[in-house]
């Protein structure tokens, strides 16, 4: 009965979904911190207003949702928190810090109990981006799942492979195979960074465009801005090439910047993870407005209206939050440093995470074993069955007091 073309798909596997919410749920790099009430006020207003708003079609375009988000990050310059780790060292705290009350900088310390407290956080002039954001350089989507997929239709054609790390997130083989592009998967270096140098040798030899996560997944390693525009200035200047910033909130470098100097870059973004969206689905691109009208033309020819009207309404209230949301990524930045102190202290390797979660491994335990010991627990972590990662667990960061149980239920693993 079904199509050939479906027998050959091969579906995205998300982390568990349990319907009793007995678990606590640390492995689909959910926001353990809900939306704002600004923005469930946005909703119910919305609503009771007019319910004849939900009989109405939402705007096609999303003009007041992208003049939203092109405010959202001219305000914070594309990052919600910036590194930690860095603010930590006298010597980065100045180069690292963002916000305003650190020119103080009487000592590192200082500077760090002001970080915490100042939101939203005003970009430094090093990471504020040297030109305004403009709605034209955006696209809206139902997550940024349905976005990646406009990505792939509009810019990558079956007739040259494309080329992505061996480790990345794992729906882009899954849209590769759906629209029949061919796919290089080029191995993570030692350390399990990118490996630049054989990604760019692999573009070089196709004409190919790239496409990774910054920082990755599931590594939760990230480039610095510098080493993305390097990597990037060596890549075919005739393909596009894309970055996915689905965590750079939690410490990353955002490559918006970029955008002055490469007019073949897309970057990705989603309000799932750092804006606690992942049941509303809500994502974006930032490009330059050629390639906007590019995917426009695409997603008019699939689904008119993929963001409805209440994901406009509530991602209209989010992008006004910046500080809430800020101080929500700072508490979820710093639990993760604290938490992979404490995985090191106990004897596992932990890769160093950009991101709001954390791969992790014990040699003296198995993945598997890991993962069941902590679901008996009643937490939820994910694991993967792919070669090369099969013994690491990556790790949600929750609440502290999430945390608190999972350190509980992993403190005996030997
Ligand atoms: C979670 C995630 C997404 C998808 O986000 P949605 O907006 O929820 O579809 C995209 N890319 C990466 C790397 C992710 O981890």
């Amino acid at each position: 009965m079904q199509a050939q073309r479906v027998l050959n798909l091969n579906p995205y596997k998300p982390g568990e979904q349990p319907t009793d919410r007995t678990y606590i749920k640390l492995n689909a790099n959910e926001n353990p911190y809900p939306p704002p009430p600004a923005v469930v006020e946005a909703l119910v207003n919305k609503l009771s207003a007019s319910p004849l708003t939900l009989a109405r079609y939402p705007d096609p375009d999303a003009s007041a949702l992208r003049n939203a988000i092109a405010a959202f990050l001219n305000e914070t310059g594309g990052v919600l928190c910036r590194a930690t780790a860095a603010c930590g060292a006298d010597s980065a705290c100045e180069a690292d810090c963002a916000c305003e009350l650190n020119s103080a900088r009487e000592s590192c310390s200082a500077c760090e109990a002001d970080y915490a407290r100042a939101a939203p956080c005003v970009p430094s002039a090093r990471d504020a981006i040297p030109f305004t954001v403009t709605p034209d350089m955006i696209f809206t989507g139902n997550g940024s799942d349905e976005v990646l997929s406009f990505v792939f239709y509009s810019f990558f054609d079956s007739d040259r492979p494309l080329i992505q790390p061996e480790h990345t997130y794992s729906f882009y083989p899954v849209y590769a195979g759906y629209y029949g592009i061919p796919l290089v998967k080029v191995p993570l270096a030692p350390d399990y960074s990118l490996d630049t140098d054989a990604m760019l040798a692999a573009a070089a030899e196709h004409d190919a465009s790239l496409i990774f996560a910054n920082p990755n997944a599931p590594t939760g390693i990230g480039m610095s801005r510098d080493e993305v525009r390097a990597f990037l200035n060596a890549a075919p200047k005739d393909r596009v090439h894309v970055v996915d910033e689905a965590y750079v909130d939690f410490g990353g470098e955002s490559c918006i910047p970029l955008l002055a100097e490469f007019g073949n870059l897309v970057i990705v973004r989603t309000f799932s993870k750092s804006l606690s969206f992942a049941g509303m689905r809500l994502g974006y691109i930032v490009a330059n407005p050629d390639l906007i009208r590019i995917v426009t033309r695409v997603k008019d020819s699939f689904n008119h209206f993929p963001v409805d009207t209440l994901a406009l309404t509530a991602g209209i209230a989010a992008c006004a939050s910046a500080a809430y949301y800020a101080d929500c990524a700072r508490k979820i930045a710093d639990e993760r440093d604290a938490f992979a102190s404490f995985l090191r202290e106990n004897g596992w390797f932990v890769l160093p995470s950009q991101t709001n979660f954390v791969l992790a491994r014990k040699d003296s335990v198995s993945g598997k074993r890991a993962y069941e010991q902590i679901k008996r627990n009643g937490i939820l972590v994910r694991r993967f069955d792919t070669p090369g990662v099969e013994s690491f667990l990556r790790i949600t960061i929750g609440t502290p007091a999430q945390m608190r149980a999972l350190r509980t239920a992993i403190g005996d693993l030997q």
